[in-house]
């Protein structure tokens, strides 16, 4: 080794021996650039070969040393050649089984050899057998003793075998006994009290845990070493999270008094009252707006809950002002339904409107682009359209958007930009109720309202979970439905991201009921409609025109047509949870009793089953998302991607959440009392890979 300095993080990776500018150039593309990148590098499990374990004493579906002679190899033709060898230790007989390999392989496992093998005891032909084991030959061996750690088996990429990682580890390994620093970066005072092992200490213990090591603690991530590193990313999580916030807060908003006319004239308008948590959560808002920099404020509510009046409502404190306001939807259906909701709305008080999504092409975009520009054009509703490079406010000073988890975190700092010299307020709306502590880490930079009551006169939506063989009972139910007047959905799901494919799907649902329900006006939207095509049979639907609509999950967020009381989804075990909650949200709107068919194929999982049962007994979305989250973890529940929520290393939210409440004091405590630190302990963590960094 050479030029190693006297700490981790200044020694790059090819002071290591064994590592030139090819291996550097892998290891970067894992965003390991120096030793302490590699330190960090945390082992995804380990492996048991400290000890050998007598043939007699195997037990199924376990990693396993064992050491014998061979007795026996011979290449067995059965409906796949392969090699068998059979070894004896004296405590029983073991049969190793190789289908792929080659001569000189063959002609080493002779009789009379002794091998130490590692692999998976599993049960076959000849009772418990090795697929495949790894082995060495005794002679070649001369005596090694078996591992004297626990063996890490590290995440990794092509070209870079496990092996390869041991013998980089075992070098940052012999660094850091060396002393090399690795600066511990949480409070003594915390270390002490929660009797938890230094950061060298600990990162020793996970890259080698010595014999005797207890596997099942490690494996539930319960050993002390694990704990000091799952805090440690937490809280570099939060922190950059928080150094975010603080970012964006730094500058001055201008400060919003609350409406004294539009708020008043609207209400005066509407059919109905705001309900407490409507008003709540607008008070909330106001408050932001006093405060003289930007609003970042989540607003969570179930579907039907009525986020669109308080999006309204948060509008008319800025509009009267004489800023511009821009709200935008994650589909066109969703953006063309809050243009005419806010239409209807704030016209009659002279506030004048845009309109932009991507199809808006040519002249009429220029025009749109030129009102938004001149501040002709004073609310902006639109698609993420509005992000593009063209589009220029004249003073934009409040964002909404709606439905928050479809756009990602990048998106919304672009929309930030667009208030050029003035930051807007950002309101963030969201149907997908967020598990409490997925909140609190994928939207720590955020303060959040939650609304907390549907609107009165709503009854739930009575759902039932129906086998598809009953398929036909369902299209009779339609049909009396339909002829009662009222009006149905009928969703299609379809495992394929393709929405050419869910198309297709659609269509031959849509000329199969059809067929069935001769009687009845069929309309059908789906991803590969033109914009107008699909607002045309919206609309169709709406003013009740077609009495059932076939869609595919297109229809999921935020389409609002009260009279429709019955939804049939089909195979919805293909659906997460929240999604299913989005969609059975369309009905349930007005004041009929409505119903939700989950007509699933059989056969159903055990767990599918429990789910779609979960569905039908509760319509509570944050109950819902809970349980969302158990099933599917957080990056499904959320959209890893989509939200920039990125793979922990060692933490892991559904595990470790219960530990976020004291993450969150944790890491005021180190933005005080150690703010030094902060950059340190993100850079560490998060790497380049920092979120929000390469905005
Ligand atoms: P979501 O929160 O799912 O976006 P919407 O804003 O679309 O809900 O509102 C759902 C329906 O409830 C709409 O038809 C809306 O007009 C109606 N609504 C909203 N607020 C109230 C209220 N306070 N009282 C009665 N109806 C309301
Ligand atoms: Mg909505």
């Amino acid at each position: 080794m050479s030029a190693v300095l006297d700490s981790l993080v200044e020694t790059p990776v090819t002071a290591l021996k064994n590592v030139g500018p090819a291996m550097a150039e892998k290891l970067a593309k894992l965003g390991i650039h120096n030793v302490q990148d590699l330190a960090f590098h945390l082992p995804l499990r380990y492996q048991d070969r400290t000890r050998i374990t007598p043939i007699g004493g195997l037990r199924a579906n376990l990693d396993v040393v064992v050491e014998g002679d061979i007795k026996a190899a011979d290449v067995v033709f059965g409906k796949r050649r392969s090699l068998v060898v059979r070894i004896q230790d004296g405590t029983g007989t073991l049969t190793l089984r190789f289908f792929h390999f080659s001569a000189a392989q063959k002609n080493k496992l002779k009789k009379g050899e002794r091998i130490r093998c590692f692999g998976e005891a599993r049960p076959g032909k000849s009772g418990l057998e090795l697929y495949h084991p790894e082995y060495q030959f005794m002679d070649e061996l001369n005596d090694t003793p078996t591992e004297q750690t626990l063996t890490p088996i590290y995440p990794s990429t092509e070209g870079l075998a496990q092996i390869r990682w041991r013998q980089l580890m075992s070098q940052v390994v012999a660094l850091i006994k060396q002393g090399v620093g690795v600066e511990d970066l949480l409070p003594a005072e915390l270390l002490t009290s929660k009797n938890m092992p230094s950061l060298a200490q600990a990162l020793l213990y996970l890259h080698q845990p010595p014999v005797g090591s207890d596997l099942d603690q490690m494996e539930l991530y319960a050993h002390p070493a694990q704990h000091r590193l799952i805090i440690e990313e937490l809280l570099a999580h939060n922190l950059s999270m928080q150094k975010m916030r603080e970012e964006m807060q730094r500058h001055a908003a201008p400060a919003i008094p609350a409406s004294q006319d539009y708020l008043a004239k609207l209400l005066k308008q509407l059919p109905f009252t705001p309900t407490n948590a409507q008003q709540r959560v607008n008070q909330e808002i106001v408050a932001d707006f006093a405060k003289g920099f930007p609003m970042l404020r989540l607003v969570q509510g179930d579907v039907g809950s009525g986020k669109t009046l308080v999006a309204a409502m948060a509008a008319l404190h800025v509009l009267e002002q004489g800023y511009q306001v821009a709200i935008m939807a994650p589909t066109e259906i969703l953006a063309e339904q809050h243009l005419k909701n806010f239409q209807g709305w704030m016209e009659p008080l002279g506030i004048s409107m845009a309109w932009l999504a991507g199809k808006v092409k040519g002249k009429a975009r220029e025009a749109t682009l030129n009102a938004i520009k001149q501040g002709d054009a004073q609310l902006i509703v639109g698609t993420h359209a509005l992000f593009q490079n063209d589009v220029e406010f004249k003073n934009l000073c409040l964002a909404i958007i709606d439905e928050q988890h479809r756009f990602g975190v990048h998106q919304r700092l672009a929309l930030r930009e667009k208030g050029k010299s003035i930051n807007p307020h950002q309101l963030i709306m969201t149907a997908t109720p967020i598990p409490r502590t997925l909140a609190m880490s994928a939207y720590a930079d955020l303060d959040t309202s939650i609304i907390d009551e549907l609107p009165p006169g709503r009854s739930p939506v009575n759902t039932v979970v129906i086998d598809q063989d009953r398929r036909d009972q369902i299209v009779e139910r339609i049909r009396a439905a339909c002829i009662e007047g009222r009006q149905a959905y009928w969703v299609c799901t379809l495992i394929e991201e393709s929405e050419e494919m869910e198309a297709q799907a659609a269509e031959v649902t849509a000329q199969s009921l059809q067929d069935a329900l001769p009687e009845l006006k069929i309309g059908m939207v789906h991803g590969r409609l033109k914009a107008q095509e699909k607002a045309d049979i919206m609309a169709a639907f709406k003013a009740g025109d077609l009495h059932l609509l076939v869609a595919t999950t297109v229809i999921e967020v935020g389409v609002d047509v009260p009279n429709a009381s019955l939804m049939v989804i089909e195979n919805p075990e293909r659906l997460g949870l929240a999604q299913l909650h989005q969609l059975r949200g369309r009905v349930g709107r007005g004041t009929a009793q409505s119903h939700c068919v989950l007509l699933y194929q059989t056969p159903l999982s055990q767990q599918g089953k429990q789910r779609l049962h979960a569905m039908r007994d509760t319509s509570d979305g944050f109950k819902i998302a809970e349980i969302d989250l158990q099933i599917r973890g957080p990056g499904e529940v959320l959209g890893t991607r989509q939200t920039g929520l990125m793979q922990m290393r060692i933490a892991d939210l559904q595990r470790d959440g219960y530990l976020l409440d004291d993450i969150q004091q944790l890491s005021q405590q180190l933005m005080q009392q150690h703010p030094h630190w902060v950059d340190a302990l993100i850079q560490r963590w998060l790497g380049e890979n920092v979120r929000y960094g390469q905005v």
